[in-house]
C-alpha cells in the first residue's frame, strides 16, 4: 500500500512519514502543493494524506484538481483550524475524511486503515466499465481515459443501463420504460436526443466508439472487436 503525504511543516511531515513507514506502508512526502499534486497525478498511490495550508497550491486546490482529473484515491485531509466550515468544504470537494491538528498518530493510523479498507471493497463492486469508460455508481462519476465527464441525471441513468446490459441491443421501448418511466408510444425523440448528447460526451472525443445504433431495433454499447 502506497501513501502520499503532502505536508509543508518538516516536523509533522517527518513524523507522518516515519510513523506510516514503520506501520508497513510505502510512503512518499511532498512539501508543497505543486510537487504534491504532480506526484498524486503521476504516481500510483492508494491514499493521500493532505495538509490544507500549503505553499504553492493549497490543499483545497490540490484536492479539486485531483478530483477533476478523475483520480479516485481516498483523501484524508489535515486541518489546523477546527472550523465546521472548513471540514464541510473539504468533504464537498471530495475528501473522504479529516483530522484536526494536533492529532495522535494512533488516530491517524486508524483512519488510514478504514479508508483503505473501504476504498477496496466498495469501489471495486460499484464500478461499471467498457474499454476505458468507467461509471462509478457510488460516487456518481463517469470518466473516460481518466478524464471526468459531467452527465445529467438522465444521461447517467441511460449510460448505466447500457453498461449493465453491455453487448445487448436494447429496444427503444425498453430504454423508455427503464430510464424515463414512460411508454413507447410517448415521445421517443427524447431517447434519440439523449443518446446523441451522451455520445457527444462519452464517444465523440474518443476511440473506439462504444455506443452503436442497431437500425430499426435500438442501441447497444459494446467494445468493437476491430475498431
Ligand atoms: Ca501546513
Amino acid at each position: 500500500m502506497k501513501i502520499l503525504i503532502i505536508e509543508d511543516e518538516p516536523k509533522t511531515g517527518d513524523y507522518l512519514k516515519q510513523g506510516l513507514t514503520e506501520s508497513g506502508f510505502v510512503t512518499e512526502l511532498a512539501v508543497n502543493g505543486v510537487d504534491g499534486l504532480h506526484l498524486a497525478l503521476t504516481g500510483d498511490f492508494d491514499l493521500l494524506v493532505l495538509d490544507v495550508m500549503l505553499p504553492g497550491l493549497s490543499g483545497w486546490q490540490v484536492l479539486e484538481r485531483l478530483r477533476q482529473s478523475g483520480k479516485e484515491m481516498p483523501v484524508l485531509f489535515l486541518t489546523a483550524r477546527d472550523e465546521v466550515e472548513d471540514r464541510v468544504h473539504g468533504l464537498e470537494l471530495g475528501a473522504d475524511d479529516y483530522l484536526v491538528k494536533p492529532f495522535a498518530f494512533s488516530e491517524l493510523l486508524a483512519r488510514v486503515r478504514t479508508l483503505l479498507r473501504r476504498g477496496k471493497s466498495a469501489l471495486e463492486a460499484s464500478v461499471l466499465r467498457a474499454a476505458d469508460l468507467e461509471l462509478d455508481l457510488m460516487r456518481r462519476r463517469v470518466t473516460r481515459a481518466g478524464s471526468r465527464i459531467e452527465l445529467t441525471a438522465k444521461e447517467f441513468a441511460l449510460l448505466e443501463l447500457l453498461l449493465r446490459r453491455q453487448g445487448e441491443v436494447l429496444p427503444r421501448s425498453m430504454i423508455a420504460s427503464q430510464v424515463w418511466d414512460m411508454n413507447f408510444d410517448s415521445d421517443t425523440n427524447v431517447i434519440e436526443v439523449a443518446i446523441r448528447r451522451l455520445r457527444a460526451k462519452v464517444d465523440d472525443p474518443f476511440e473506439p466508439k462504444l455506443i452503436r445504433t442497431a437500425r430499426g431495433m435500438g442501441y447497444v454499447l459494446e467494445v468493437p472487436d476491430h475498431p
